[in-house]
């Protein structure tokens, strides 16, 4: 199938090559059983709770190094608030129907990074810390990691580099922890990418690297870089396992938050999820580690800016990450710098074919409208590319296509009226004062 064909045969293809906001329901999403031995064969369950396990050793360096992290023991975690005036300034605003209790999960609020990368880049650096310092057998996983603070550690971690290409949040979360463990770290940044990131990064001695391209071609550079040099491990965010389950961690720390809260998940209490999609990594580990937890009983969707679909396109054509937004007819441009890849992940498009519900598209426009009603109902402020998950309650029963996938799935008023539906905020913490405050001022 090519870029043209899929045009030429699918009239939700065409709206989205036509730059429309629409909603797309995935015809290859399976019900969870038809996955299971398939996917378990690729990322199990058990690489889930081993990460998980990993993250808890590090703890202690993490509460050591980033003291902001103290209260939770290291553990780098963000909270799950119900976002009542939002889900009333929605349905006011839009015209729409939000049935059930709209969540939040503060990923925009995560330590450390400020960005939903706080979970999958952290881990891959601190994995790569771990293999290299227990292969040089100077650590065993019996230690205390608080001992990766110290100072020879530093200077042995020094002796390596870690890069990565990235739009800006990922680079910060790599660069972050990669030059707290004390390792040489380099960022290749796209042409997208936002100057104070740039800026934050340099700050904190890290070596940015500036594109006058688009996301693909700093991952490609990066990753050829680094591949030159045998010290040097390449963060690769087009197929890393790696970051994929530091991302899927996620969903067993919500499980216990709802559960916490006194909230139940099961087929008369449905879990909406909505996450911005940018190569797919951080909304595919998410949702893959959530499909496991709660199987039928969750639907994930993807949410991506109308000009930069690329994993739907990947998935809608099985072209995976063969699909450009290009050859749709799409600039590619976006505000939103966290989901501004051309080209989606092979790997995350292939692993989420069949267990991904569907996407909604969403104008540049209606991201800072969202960010100000976010503002004005909740008093929280996120960053652009983060308020893309509103699209999704928005859009559920507001499209013919997507009030079908609820019928088809057993999703009537009824059990709407007990779901949660979770919009994934994914960055904003970081974000100057200044630049907030232009947020609130753009688009009007
Ligand atoms: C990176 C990012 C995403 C999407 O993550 P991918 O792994 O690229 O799909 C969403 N929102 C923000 C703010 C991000 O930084």
């Amino acid at each position: 199938m090519n870029a043209r064909r899929a045009i030429a045969q699918d009239p939700v293809i065409r709206q989205i090559a036509g730059g429309e906001e629409t909603a797309w329901i995935n015809p290859n999403c399976l019900p969870f059983a038809a996955t299971d031995p398939l996917c378990q064969l690729v990322v199990s369950d058990a690489d889930i709770a081993d990460a998980e396990q990993r993250l808890r050793r590090f703890a202690p360096f993490i509460a050591k190094r980033f003291p902001e992290t103290a209260s939770s023991g290291g553990i780098i975690e963000s909270p799950t608030l119900a976002i009542p005036r939002m889900q009333e300034r929605l349905e006011e605003t839009y015209g729409c129907r939000i049935p059930g209790k709209l969540l939040m999960k503060l990923d925009s609020h995560l330590p450390i990074a400020g960005s939903v990368k706080a979970r999958g880049g952290i881990y891959e650096v601190l994995k790569h810390a771990e293999d290299l310092a227990i292969a040089a057998g100077r650590l065993t996983l019996e230690d205390d990691y608080a001992i990766l603070a110290e100072e020879d550690m530093r200077a042995f971690f020094g002796r390596y580099t870690v890069q990565v290409g990235s739009t800006g949040n990922l680079g910060l979360s790599i660069g972050i922890s990669s030059a707290a463990l004390g390792f040489r770290v380099k960022v290749h940044m796209s042409a997208d990418a936002k100057q104070w990131k740039k800026d934050l990064l340099r700050s904190k001695g890290v070596e940015v690297i500036e594109y006058a391209d688009d996301y693909s071609r700093a991952v490609a550079e990066g990753r050829r870089q680094s591949d030159e040099d045998p010290m040097s491990h390449f963060v690769d965010d087009e197929r890393s396992v790696d970051l994929f389950l530091g991302y899927a961690v996620a969903a067993g720390r919500l499980k216990s938050q709802l559960d916490e809260m006194g909230l139940t998940v099961d087929r008369d209490h449905p879990l909406l999820v909505y996450l911005p999609a940018g190569v797919g990594g951080a909304p595919g580990g998410v949702s893959y580690g959530l499909k496991r937890i709660f199987k039928d009983d969750v639907h994930c969707f993807f949410t991506e800016p109308t000009q930069c679909p690329s994993v739907l396109l990947g998935i809608a054509t099985g072209l995976y990450e063969r699909a450009n937004v290009h050859a749709f007819g799409l600039t590619g441009i976006t505000e939103a710098d966290g989901l501004a890849c051309a080209s989606p992940s092979g790997f995350v498009t292939r692993i989420m074919s069949p267990l991904l519900s569907g996407e909604f598209t969403v104008s540049d426009g209606r991201l800072y409208d969202d960010l100000r009603l976010l503002y004005d109902a909740e008093k929280l402020q996120i960053e652009p590319s983060s308020c893309a998950g509103f699209a999704g309650p928005r859009g559920l029963l507001h499209y013919a296509d997507s009030r079908r996938y609820c019928e088809e799935h057993g999703l009537d008023e009824k059990r709407l009226s007990n779901a949660l539906q979770i919009v994934w905020a994914t960055g904003g913490l970081l974000v100057p004062e200044e630049i907030r405050r232009s947020y609130l001022a753009t688009y009007l």
